[in-house]
């Protein structure tokens, strides 16, 4: 049988690291690692995520706060707001919650946040950082794919790893970090032909297509590491929702290591968004 990597555990451990550290800061500072979560208009999913990374922020002695606008908000007010939280020298971290209404373009938004307070790593100057390989703050998604990885392979180097799906949230950046470690790198999509194969060649596999079920059994060779990013929400007949990833988990049992979905990914994001805050903290305070 593969061996289930523990997401969830390895979520909780960093953030109980995150807590650690994040005390020591408020020692030394005076003040606490902070995080400002903005979330415009309704969308329930938005909600739960918002939620639950305020609560993990609580949970680890970050101050969190909240900016809720309603939907119908210029984007010229949100501008504005990302102005004052980069102004603002007790906030450390800013996170503008996706999906924005359709009135406002989110890149501009994404541009205005202070690179050095972009927790998810999506400012341009961030973005051109991972793709030299220096310092910056990494998207949290790929950081915890990453480090889902290193629990379980000793030496990335040489390795082969294919990567299903090219989005500047995931796909990219970790395509970017896996090129960065000496893996050999195949960015895949929905346009690429004949995935099975590649698939089959892949030390490392990471999905993030958002299609249920996509890679099978028969795509992934024995002893490879699969890394499922996949969140498919699907309703249930007795009402309630189950959450599928990309992956066929169950036809994987030769594999050597795989994550489950829910408990793999997704706690390592929030995790990272924790680690994120605390190291923009740092930064921006002890250069
Ligand atoms: P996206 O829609 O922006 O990108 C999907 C990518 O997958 C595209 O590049 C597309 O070309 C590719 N793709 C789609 N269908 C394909 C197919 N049949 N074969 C090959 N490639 C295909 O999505 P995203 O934002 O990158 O998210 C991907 C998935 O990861 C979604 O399910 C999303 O919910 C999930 N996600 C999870 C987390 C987490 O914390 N676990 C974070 C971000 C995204």
């Amino acid at each position: 049988m593969s061996k289930i990597i523990q997401g969830k555990r390895i979520a909780r451990e960093l953030c109980d690291r995150v807590a650690i550290e994040a005390a020591e800061f408020r020692q030394k500072h005076g003040l606490p690692p902070a995080l400002a979560v903005v979330l415009v208009g309704a969308n329930p999913a938005s909600e739960i995520y918002v939620r639950q990374k305020v609560v993990e922020c609580r949970r680890a002695g970050i101050r969190s706060m909240e900016y809720r606008l309603p939907a119908v908000t210029p984007e010229a007010a949100l501008l504005d707001l990302i102005d004052s939280l980069n102004q603002d020298a007790t906030i450390h971290g800013i996170l503008v919650q996706l999906p924005l209404p359709d009135h406002i373009d989110a890149s501009e938004v994404l541009d205005a946040i202070d690179p050095g307070k972009d927790v998810d790593g999506f400012h341009p100057v961030n973005v051109g950082r991972l793709s030299t390989g220096t310092a910056g703050l990494i998207p949290c998604t790929p950081l915890g794919c990453m480090m889902l990885v290193d629990t379980v392979v000793d030496e990335l180097r040489g390795k082969h790893a294919v990567v299903i799906g090219k989005s500047n949230i995931v796909g990219k950046p970790v395509a970017l970090l896996l090129l960065e470690r000496e893996c050999t790198v195949t960015v895949t999509h929905i346009a690429t032909q004949g995935l099975p194969d590649i698939v089959r060649n892949a030390d490392i596999v990471v999905v993030a297509a958002g299609v249920p079920h996509l890679v099978r059994g028969h795509w992934v060779k024995p002893g490879a590491v699969v890394i499922d990013v996949g969140i498919t929400r699907r309703e249930r007949s007795d009402g309630k929702a189950s959450i599928v990833g990309d992956c066929a988990t169950e036809e994987m049992a030769h594999a050597d290591a795989v994550t489950p979905v829910p408990g793999g990914v997704g706690p390592m994001t929030i995790a990272c968004l924790l680690a994120n805050t605390l190291k923009a903290a740092r930064t921006l305070n002890d250069g």
